[in-house]
């Protein structure tokens, strides 16, 4: 199996729940909020928030 690591001018960061790189989407960049961004997913930042403690 060839993987192939592409290499984009996006930014990428490191999913802070599941640890996988991930790169910025137009939603984010549009609207200037990748740098508040730490989840690569909602479904990640869901569960690292509910991993923290039930609210
Ligand atoms: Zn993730």
């Amino acid at each position: 199996m060839g993987r192939t690591v592409p290499r984009s001018p996006a930014q990428t960061k490191e999913c802070l729940h599941c640890g996988r790189p991930f790169a910025d989407r137009k939603r984010w960049a549009s609207r200037g909020q990748w740098e508040a961004v730490h989840y690569c997913s909602v479904k990640c930042r869901a569960a690292a928030r509910r991993a923290r403690g039930p609210a």
